[in-house]
């Protein structure tokens, strides 16, 4: 068994964190908010350490799953960052959304003390978490992949190594950029459908199983119907992944202007007080307009 480290116990790491110790792995974990920790140390096996470099210090590989750029160079290079801990020859895997330009500075940087970094980005939301059937697109050196891939199984469903450090994000990029214009699509459908004096319901059944199909129709649309968005990826993460995604357009000098405009979306729902409803919330925005 593989001595691990579990840095970020949110809706995400918290199970995932979870399915390694349930493995019979050691698992060593640290969240800012102490009590999350203790509440993961009464249900599963494994330490809390009062600090990501505490964490750290044994562990052969070291997972993070935090917010965005800002937070994980706090947990890495902060004070008491995992970078103070470290080991030689030690893995970091970073399954946060993050940029990839973030990704390959501290790849860099933990190079320097002979330890090694993979961007390992994850889709599948909580649900995928929690039954361990996330998709995780890998960025970093093959050697290491193979390190570190059959300990991710524990929680995934489909791991692919993408190529160096940054593709893994830049992967999750195109994931975000596929969803933004998708759902609107969706809800622009099922707005219309209401209006026209459509069966909303009835409508999905007799589309869903040809080419306008997608996971968010078939996952979402009795939400959508229903007007229930208090689940889900929340409209905050999505802002946050798109403006990685516009950043990332700038640097490679292309436009996404459904990606951009969909944004603006998400800007209004947020404005509406739904900056942690689920993404297919773009429909109540419609229906307010
Ligand atoms: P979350 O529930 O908000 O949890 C974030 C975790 O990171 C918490 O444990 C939080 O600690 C910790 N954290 C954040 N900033 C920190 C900092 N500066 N220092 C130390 N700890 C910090 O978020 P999540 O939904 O698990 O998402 C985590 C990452 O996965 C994000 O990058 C998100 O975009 C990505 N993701 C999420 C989903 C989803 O469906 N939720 C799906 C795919 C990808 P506290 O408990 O103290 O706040």
């Amino acid at each position: 068994m593989t001595s691990l480290s579990f840095i970020g116990l949110g809706t995400m790491g918290y199970p995932m964190a979870g399915h390694l110790a349930r493995k019979g792995h050691p698992v060593s974990v640290f969240n800012r908010t102490q009590a999350k920790a203790e509440a993961w140390c009464r249900e599963y096996k494994g330490t809390s350490s009062p600090s990501p470099a505490t964490a750290a210090r044994s562990a052969d590989v070291i997972f993070t799953c935090v917010g965005n750029d800002q937070d994980l160079r706090e947990v890495v290079l902060g004070e008491n960052g995992i970078i103070h801990g470290l080991k030689k020859g030690a893995v970091l895997v970073d399954h946060s959304t993050v940029s990839a330009e973030v990704s390959r500075e501290l790849a860099q940087i933990l190079h320097r003390q002979d330890v090694f970094f993979m961007d390992a980005p994850v889709s599948g939301g909580q649900q995928g978490a929690e039954n361990g059937q996330l998709s995780i697109m890998c960025g970093g050196d093959e050697s290491i992949f193979e390190r570190v891939k059959t300990v991710m199984q524990s929680y995934a469903k489909a791991i692919t190594l993408m190529g160096p450090v940054g593709s893994g994000q830049l992967t999750k990029m195109v994931n975000q950029i596929c969803i933004a214009g998708l759902v609107q699509g969706l809800s622009e459908g099922l707005y219309f459908a209401e209006k026209a004096g459509l069966d909303p319901k009835k409508v999905i059944d007799a589309i869903s199983q040809g080419a306008a199909s997608s996971w968010q129709m078939l996952n979402r649309h009795k939400t959508m119907i229903a007007h229930q968005y208090e689940h889900g990826f929340a409209v905050n993460w999505m802002r946050k992944d798109l403006s990685i995604c516009k950043e990332e357009a700038e640097r490679l000098h292309i436009h996404l202007p459904v990606t951009e405009l969909v944004d603006s979306f998400y800007a209004e729902v947020q404005d509406m007080g739904g900056g942690r409803w689920d993404t297919s919330s773009l429909l109540a925005r419609l229906k307010k307009t």
